[in-house]
């Protein structure tokens, strides 16, 4: 199949080392461009020193790359104010983040929590025992018959009780993306709760402005955008930021430090408590820019060729469910199984044909659940990926179906 991968494959040194592999698991963590690793390599050999705290020319330099990073990184996502864009190890911290702090503080007995039954438990499971922890209530909105949220669930469900709206951008078990200005509109008109995005498997696909979606917080992880693992991003509004308490105390996030109590940073070192992971940073800056040179209008036109091709061909097989709405509703994943065929099964023997695919509960139980499947079979695809992926995972299920016959 004559699809062309949107980035070169050689530009991705893993890739270009085993031209046989077809990597389709981009939604768990996706391959690296040589763009950005050198940004890595260049930050340590070039600028290494612990930011913010000398006075000496290097830390300075440091100190520079850093925030540039943020910078870069800030105006991707449409953030306008960057130091409202506090640098985490990832999407899963930086939810937690937001339950402990702003949860921590404004959440008590009566209060409702509303998250869908879509979630990763990392967006899933902070809510659920913040409610645990003060007395609240979660209230879990369901899903249509293609897995998207059920906007009149949710208008229900919200009203004067509710203080947090925690829903997620793009779904990673199934792809579905969340009609966003829907849901803002629903949570806007009916109460004053704070609405929490999770991201993580929206920022590598779809053009993403924070300061445009009228939400409160947004979170992402670096390494499913090109980036190197233990970097991610929280975003929110100043406002709540500014009144919200540290998430954790330390260095760098203090003002003074008397015997009997402390005074706080300016954002976003507030909530940065330690030594930055600065190079990280800098890293994805540069898969940042890799994205941008791209451009990701193209990077969604691609996965959409993608899917869509993948889909029907998947579909074509003898027993075969998809998961989720149309190719062109979701984002990045084709979630599906196979009749009589386990997928945990089913990653093995692709394994053996060199296809990576993900085979579980994609961390999404509450809706494995509602899909009264214990695990789907997922195949993920992104800007390296191709045709031949196509063709080498509608192969390889072909031999697997074979192999059960
Ligand atoms: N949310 C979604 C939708 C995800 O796909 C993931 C990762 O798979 C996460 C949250 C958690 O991200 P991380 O493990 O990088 O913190």
């Amino acid at each position: 199949m004559s699809i062309a991968s949107l980035a070169p494959r050689a530009d991705f040194p893993l890739l270009a080392a085993n031209p046989a592999l077809h990597y389709l698991d981009s939604a768990a963590t996706s391959q690296k461009p040589a763009a950005m690793l050198d940004a890595l390599r260049h930050f340590y050999e070039t600028s290494n020193a612990n930011p913010h705290r000398g006075a000496y020319a290097l830390s300075a330099l440091a100190t520079d790359a850093y925030h540039d990073a943020r910078a870069t990184i800030a105006r991707f996502v449409g953030v306008a104010d960057a130091d409202c864009l506090i640098f985490t190890r990832g999407t899963t911290e930086s939810m937690n983040l937001v339950a402990s702090s702003w949860g921590g503080a404004h959440v008590g007995p009566g209060d409702e929590i509303v998250v869908s039954a879509i979630e990763h438990h990392a967006n899933f499971v902070p809510w659920q025992q913040l409610a645990l922890r003060t007395g609240a209530t979660l209230r879990i909105v369901e899903l249509t018959s293609t897995q998207t949220i059920d906007l009149d669930m949710l208008r229900d469900v919200i009203g004067a009780r509710t203080k947090i709206v925690a829903i997620t951008h793009v779904s990673n078990a199934v792809g579905s993306i969340t009609p966003l200005q829907d849901v803002v509109r629903i949570v806007r008109s009916r109460s004053a709760a704070v609405i929490v995005v999770d991201g993580a498997q929206a920022v590598p696909h779809l053009a993403v402005n924070f300061d445009a979606l009228d939400i409160d917080f947004y979170a992402f992880s670096g390494h499913k955008l090109l980036g190197p693992m233990g970097i991610g991003v929280l975003v929110g509004r100043r406002k709540l930021l500014e009144a919200m308490p540290p998430y954790q105390f330390g260095g760098d996030m203090i003002e003074w430090v008397r015997d009997a109590d402390s005074t706080w940073n300016v954002l976003p070192h507030k909530f940065e408590a330690g030594t930055p992971n600065a190079a990280d940073a800098v890293a994805l800056a540069a898969a940042v820019r890799y994205l941008d040179g791209l451009g990701m209008a193209n990077v969604r036109a691609h996965e959409i060729a993608l899917l869509e091709a993948a889909e029907a061909r998947v579909r074509a097989l003898p027993g075969v469910t998809v998961y989720g709405p149309p190719a062109a509703q979701r984002s990045g994943v084709l979630s599906f199984s196979l009749a009589d065929v386990h997928p945990h099964d089913l990653a093995t023997i692709l394994d053996q044909h060199g296809v990576c695919i993900r085979a579980g509960h994609h961390c999404a139980q509450p809706l494995m659940r509602r899909l009264g499947v214990s695990a789907t079979a997922r195949a993920s695809f992104y800007v390296y990926s191709d045709g031949s992926d196509v063709d080498a995972l509608v192969g390889a299920l072909t031999a697997a179906q074979q192999l059960f016959a």
